[in-house]
């Protein structure tokens, strides 16, 4: 496997990337985490910080990075995907903290980027959610916008940007306005994953790599040769959940796709803006997201799909369709754009929770610790579920505790499953087929004011029944 081929992120590493040795004999230790991604190694980074004597294994079937952690957008969001729904069961001040922690992660992985010197490219110029493409976006975007401030969210957190406002900050076509964010950043995400595996190593966390796990219970973990018995085990593997039993009831593998363009000359940058590293997203139900890397590139992405039987995806040569979509959408944004070359194309698999908002969880009894089901928006929540699952396992009193999100003893049965097949490829299929003829309806001037009224009202309803 040459893992450069997996991202332009590790394509773009000065890492010779070399495999790690893998497990090969028996050992005994405190924490034992399965997956070396963004998850696992902030568990281990947090757990070692506050517990230095602790002996922590990490137990990777690949190479730490292999996961969505080398291949995502890096949007480094303070946000938890379902969080307005989290939030609406808090009362008014308790609330208001629980944003306030969310919206401290991007300052936090800088504070600690620049404590362990990790270079990836962090810059927090904030998110732009824009109303583009057709009229619809905008009203849904005012609804979201007023949905927030009903949440107690003031003019620092979410503000309206008038068109010409937005343009001085990013040009698109058929712009009717937008939401910014200041708590959001952008990463090259390999070099935040990889920088982050030498910082635990650094600090005496044992690394494996090309050891897949084929088995593990309470206690104990298990590859091809050998095992690692420990006190506290932690699976983090999230849209690899399918790989591991129970995990893969709780958690769905779903796959979201990208593009990146060659490094775009200045007089392009110019007509476009993002000089800040501003994070953006046209508000279609599309789920697009992107940024302007470091090095000059659009990197763009848009929903993926999920495979019957949750089988995971493992080749990631992008079709014509796919790259098609993307490179529609990508067109209509920035049609400046509409005949760029892609210099490379991706995609990786994400884990999806049943209540489609995240979950940190530890189950006192059997001592397993778990964090995940972050559905596409996990570098930001990782990093919380590092911090959450480190004071869980120590048994430490923290605010990070008394967050709607974490269940603080429970065994894993008590997240919600997911339906057996074939609902659940029926279900999901459903949905994204709504979210399509949508988008389809709406981007079409000639579209009937029937038409567009019937198409949101089907999206919407289906959407829903994701909440
Ligand atoms: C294309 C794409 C774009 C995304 N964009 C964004 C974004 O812009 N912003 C955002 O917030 N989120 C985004 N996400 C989601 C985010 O990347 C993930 O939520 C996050 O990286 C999850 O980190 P993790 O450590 O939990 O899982 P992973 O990074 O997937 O790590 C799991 C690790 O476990 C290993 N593993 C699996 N099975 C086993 C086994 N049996 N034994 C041992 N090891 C095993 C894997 O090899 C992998 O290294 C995106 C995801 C994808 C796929």
């Amino acid at each position: 496997m040459n893992w450069r081929n997996i991202s332009l992120w590790m394509d773009q590493l000065d890492d010779p990337l070399q495999a790690r040795p893998s497990l090969q004999h028996d050992i005994q230790a405190d924490v034992a985490i399965i997956g070396a991604g963004y998850t696992g190694l902030w568990t281990a980074y947090y757990l070692k910080r506050q517990a230095p004597q602790l002996r922590v294994v990490i137990v990777e079937a690949e190479t730490a990075g292999f996961g969505a952690s080398g291949r995502n957008g890096g949007w480094l969001m303070g946000n938890l995907l379902g969080e307005d729904r989290l939030m609406a069961s808090l009362p008014a001040n308790e609330r208001k903290a629980s944003f306030d922690l969310l919206h401290a992660i991007p300052d936090e992985v800088a504070e600690v980027v620049a404590r362990e010197g990790i270079d990836c490219d962090l810059r927090k110029g904030g998110v732009l959610y824009c109303a583009a493409r057709y009229p619809e976006q905008e009203v849904r975007l005012r609804d979201y916008l007023e949905h927030l401030r009903e949440l107690g969210l003031g003019e620092d957190d979410y503000r309206w940007l008038s068109p010409s406002e937005l343009a001085a900050q990013l040009r698109v076509t058929n712009a009717y306005g937008a939401l910014y964010s200041p708590h959001c950043a952008t990463i090259q995400p390999a070099r935040l994953v990889r920088g982050l595996a030498r910082s635990v190593e650094d600090m005496g966390v044992e690394l494996y790599e090309l050891s897949p796990v084929i088995d593990w219970q309470p206690g104990q973990v298990r590859t091809a040769q050998a095992r690692v018995t420990a006190d506290w085990v932690v699976p983090a593997i999230e849209g690899y959940a399918a790989t591991l039993s129970p995990l893969g009831h709780y958690q769905l593998p779903v796959q979201s796709l990208i593009v990146a363009t060659e490094p775009l000359p200045t007089d392009i940058w110019a007509g476009i803006g993002l000089e800040r590293g501003q994070a953006f997203s046209e508000f279609s139900r599309q789920v697009t997201y992107g940024q302007r890397s470091r090095d000059d590139r659009l990197i763009f992405g848009a929903r993926g799909g999920y495979r019957f039987g949750g089988r995971l995806r493992s080749d990631f040569n992008l079709t014509e369709e796919e790259l098609g979509l993307r490179r529609y959408l990508m067109g209509e944004i920035f049609p400046q754009l509409r005949n760029v070359r892609f210099s490379h194309s991706w995609g990786g698999n994400l884990g999806m929770a049943r209540c489609f908002q995240p979950h940190m969880l530890r189950d006192s009894r059997n001592r397993i610790a778990l964090s995940g089901g972050y559905g596409g928006e996990g570098v930001g929540a990782s990093n919380l579920g590092g911090r959450t699952l480190a004071d869980l396992i120590l048994g430490r009193d923290s605010e990070l505790l008394r967050q709607p999100w974490v269940l603080s003893d429970s065994p894993i049965s008590r997240l919600r499953r997911w339906e057996p097949e074939p609902c659940r490829w029926l279900g999901y299929n459903a949905i994204i087929r709504s979210f399509v003829h949508e988008d389809e309806v709406l981007a079409n001037p000639r579209s009937p004011a029937w038409r567009r009224r019937l198409a949101q009202a089907l999206a919407a309803r289906m959407e829903s029944l994701m909440g």
